[in-house]
């Protein structure tokens, strides 16, 4: 058994304990928390660190196929452009960069204190990284087709991808975007996605503006790619209540980005299923659209954090992240960000013995220091300890 100690222990769903003890065996799994004003501790035993301890980070979005990209597309060209550019630059890459680059952004996350990760993947070449990474992945293959006439062929060859993944526990289908996919493809992902959902929510202002008025950058953008675009009709309501509804309420829905969500959507989601989750990804925001979600809105949600990908971001680390949040926005706990970052992230994965600090789980410890006061500052840095 080893014992560990710091200023503060985050276990990832409750109040942090002061100098609190945990203790865990050779295989990382918890053996207790102790309190030092509850339990009698020999502190002759216990290492202690400066900083505070809390779960092994959860990223609920990511892209890893997509890290060849990193530093390739320019910044702020609202999501319209961005598209426009992926389309332009992904074919300039050979196999052998794509997976020199996924390998060494699996690294990156696990050097970041990263242990369970929700991906999105359009093609297999991830999947040899993740059978043989230390990271929990759960696979999203994601579709898209604005084409009805497509649905049933698009969801047969994902079905064959899928088949193809190395752990049939943690893989499954998903959407794209609300304004990428036909209702036909829309209503077989929700047949087909299982249990567990996630789609791009509202993360440019154009995407409000095209369910709205069927009018604005993204629908100018997507009708130069294709014609069905224009036998879609308009809802007249923002995208998040018009898109929502095609899935099933009991599905555990993880909504990505939200830059452009309101607390009428906000009170929407959360009437429609109690099994919403949020995915905030600040740096990817500020580098695509140079904008922020209102998070003080999303206090009493479930909400999540992800990287998004090397294409749109500087690195793939959660505290990254939560340092922009804190930034953003100061009235944000950190024990707040730590449940986001950790506990919800696990439960809205299904992955069980992560994300909580509690007898018997195994979430990895990571060590947070640089802390101004109990806020995460500049120099705020992680350490994996296990
Ligand atoms: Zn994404």
């Amino acid at each position: 058994m080893k014992k560990i100690s710091a200023e503060f222990i985050f276990p990832g769903n409750s109040t942090p304990i002061k100098n609190g003890v945990v203790v865990f065996d050779v295989n990382g799994t918890i053996e207790t928390i102790l309190n030092p004003e509850l339990d009698k501790i020999d502190w002759n035993e216990v290492e202690k660190y400066e900083g505070i301890i809390c779960p092994g980070f959860v990223n609920t979005h990511c892209h890893l196929e997509l890290s060849y990209l990193k530093g390739q597309l320019t910044k702020e060209t609202e999501l319209h452009g961005f598209i426009k550019e992926i389309i332009s630059v992904r074919d300039k890459f050979t196999e052998e960069e794509r997976l020199k680059a996924i390998d060494l952004a699996d690294n990156e996350m696990i050097n970041n204190g990263i242990v369970a990760v929700g991906d999105i993947s359009n093609g297999n070449s991830t999947f040899n990284q993740k059978a043989e990474s230390k990271i929990n992945y759960h696979t999203f293959l994601e579709v898209f087709s604005l084409n009805p006439a497509l649905a049933k062929e698009v969801i047969e060859k994902t079905t064959r991808l899928k088949e193809a993944y190395p752990n049939q526990q943690h893989v499954s289908i998903t959407t794209h975007a609300p304004y990428s996919m036909s209702q036909e493809l829309m209503n077989a992902v929700n047949e087909a996605s299982g249990n567990i959902l996630t789609i791009h929510n509202q993360e440019t202002a154009s995407e409000n503006e095209l369910f709205l008025t069927k009018t604005g950058k993204l629908y100018e953008e997507l009708s130069s790619f294709s014609e069905d675009i224009k036998n879609w009709t308009a809802t007249g309501k923002n995208s998040l209540p018009s898109f929502l509804p095609n899935f099933d309420s009991s599905k555990n829905i993880l909504l990505v980005h939200n830059t452009f969500t309101n607390k009428e959507d906000i009170s929407f989601a959360k009437a429609y299923s109690d099994s919403i989750y949020w995915c905030f990804c600040p740096n990817a925001n500020e580098y695509i659209e140079k904008r922020q979600p209102n998070y003080s809105l999303f206090i009493n949600e479930k909400c999540t954090i992800g990287t998004d990908s090397l294409a749109s971001n500087w690195s793939l680390s959660i505290l990254d992240e939560l340092k922009t949040i804190s930034i953003k926005d100061s009235t944000i706990s950190l024990e707040t960000l730590i449940k986001w970052s950790t506990f919800n992230g696990a439960q809205f994965l299904g992955f069980e013995k992560l994300g909580l600090i509690e007898k018997g789980k195994q979430p990895g410890l990571n060590l947070i220091s640089g802390l101004d006061g109990m806020k995460l500052g500049k120099y705020s840095s992680v350490k994996r300890i296990i």
